[in-house]
């Protein structure tokens, strides 16, 4: 992340155009635009010098606090208040609260199902131990596949203090169903530990998966928002739900490192959630743009990459990204990296999500994640210019003469193989 944004810096002084699939930020839909930006008008109109002139609530302003409790009660029938909810500098941060305040290095943190967001790498802070958890890999058919949690491993943890699992996850996609998640719950009461579920890509907001997460109201269980994909990233925004002593424990955290998030950005959430016009905003356009983003994103894959080598696509049950596996053994996702830059375009290895990890397997090191962020044609030529890193690590790499291609027309791609 450090070198794509160091290269983007210098090619933004003039030294070149680059093309950034390794991004998380959100789309830049406009009618999304649009929304924030005349919501935040109205806000900064109505009185919000006045707000940011003092001091607000470590655990969140009042009215935030309420129209939250009143939405998941309207939209997830949770019976929650205000003493269930904790507002933040984003759910990142509150990610790492819940690290600093439920694991320690003889509890650790566990992350079920690899691989998952790079972010929580930041919760080994201080003596606090990180583990992962391997996946299954099913092989789907020829161009698809799909990790599956390794439930035997799973049942052999006897020593955690926090469960932290993306879903819709980053980088991959996937939606944790009720099986694995009633599985991960057991574990963490076998274990006396916290469950973090975190929904940056999830219900209410921004929606994005199709498959929806099973939402259960459970003591032990941790529910992380945020309002960075739905549009606003820069705003910091993000909150909590939970029991009241481990929310406490949150506010406290909150209070003794930031003090509280930003006023304004709250009072931009609680304007969007008293009228309920970001549910609109979710279903009119958040959630149908990255459904189309994802559906072309695989028959783009099938255009652009070669036909003539192994590559497989994770099953998709929606979010913003593509994760793409290259299962040849010349295959490695830095090389891949490395290759993409020197023509201009940025893919994310995929072996940073696969923290904490034991073992070490192949497959670990053969995937890219691919942001669906950018415009189709955009998505399109970084494919292309993929393809062509990929044909040339394959021709660069030593192979058994029965093992090379007959023509190079074989490898043009599905149409013209
Ligand atoms: N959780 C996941 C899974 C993410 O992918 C991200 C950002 O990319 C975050 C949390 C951080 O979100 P926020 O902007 O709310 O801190």
């Amino acid at each position: 992340m450090e070198d794509i944004a160091q290269t983007l810096h210098t090619a933004d002084q003039g030294n070149g155009n680059f093309v950034n699939l390794g991004i998380g930020n959100p789309a830049p839909i406009p009618e999304v635009t649009t929304y924030w930006r005349s919501l935040t008008q109205e806000v900064i109109d109505e009185n919000a010098t006045c707000k940011m002139g003092s001091y607000g609530a470590s655990r969140g302003e009042e009215a935030l606090l309420l129209e939250i409790a009143r939405f998941f009660r309207t939209h997830l029938d949770w019976d929650i208040g205000p003493e269930n909810i904790v507002v933040g500098p984003g759910s990142q941060f509150l990610c790492f609260a819940a690290g600093v305040l439920f694991a320690d290095c003889d509890h650790p943190i566990i992350l079920p199902r690899l691989p998952d967001y790079t972010g929580y790498d930041a919760l080994r802070a201080g003596r606090n131990a990180l583990r992962g958890i391997e996946p299954q890999v099913e092989i789907l058919d020829q161009r698809s596949f799909r990790y599956r949690l390794d439930e035997s491993a799973l049942a052999k943890i006897d020593r955690a203090g926090l469960f932290v699992a993306s879903t819709p996850s980053n980088p991959v996609s996937d939606v944790l169903d009720q099986r694995a998640l009633l599985l991960i719950l057991d574990a963490a009461k076998r274990t006396n530990a916290t469950v973090l579920l975190d929904h940056a890509y999830g219900l209410p907001f921004p929606a994005i998966a199709h498959g929806t997460t099973w939402m259960t109201l459970d003591p032990r269980v941790l529910h992380c928002f945020s309002l960075s994909k739905a549009g606003l990233p820069g705003a910091r925004l993000g909150f909590a739900i939970g029991d009241p002593d481990r929310i406490d424990a949150m506010t406290a955290f909150v209070s003794n490192t930031v003090l509280h998030a930003s006023r304004l950005s709250q009072d931009i959430a609680t304007a969007a959630l008293r009228d309920q016009s970001i549910l609109a905003l979710v279903r009119n356009n958040i959630s149908p743009h990255y459904r189309r983003a994802a559906v072309h994103a695989q028959r783009a894959a099938r255009d652009c990459l070669p036909a003539s080598i192994n590559w497989k696509t994770h099953a998709q049950d929606g979010g913003m990204f593509l994760w793409l596996w290259c299962d040849e053994p010349w295959s490695d996702d830095l090389e891949l990296y490395r290759m993409g830059k020197e023509r201009g375009v940025f893919f994310t290895p995929g072996r940073y999500f696969f923290l904490g990890s034991e073992q070490e397997h192949a497959w670990m090191k053969q995937c890219l994640r691919i942001s669906l962020n950018q415009p189709a044609e955009t998505l399109e030529h970084g494919l292309t210019i993929l393809a062509d890193c990929m044909r040339a690590l394959r021709d660069s790499a030593p192979r058994p003469a029965w093992d090379r291609p007959l023509s190079r027309t074989a490898d043009r791609g599905v149409h013209d193989a």
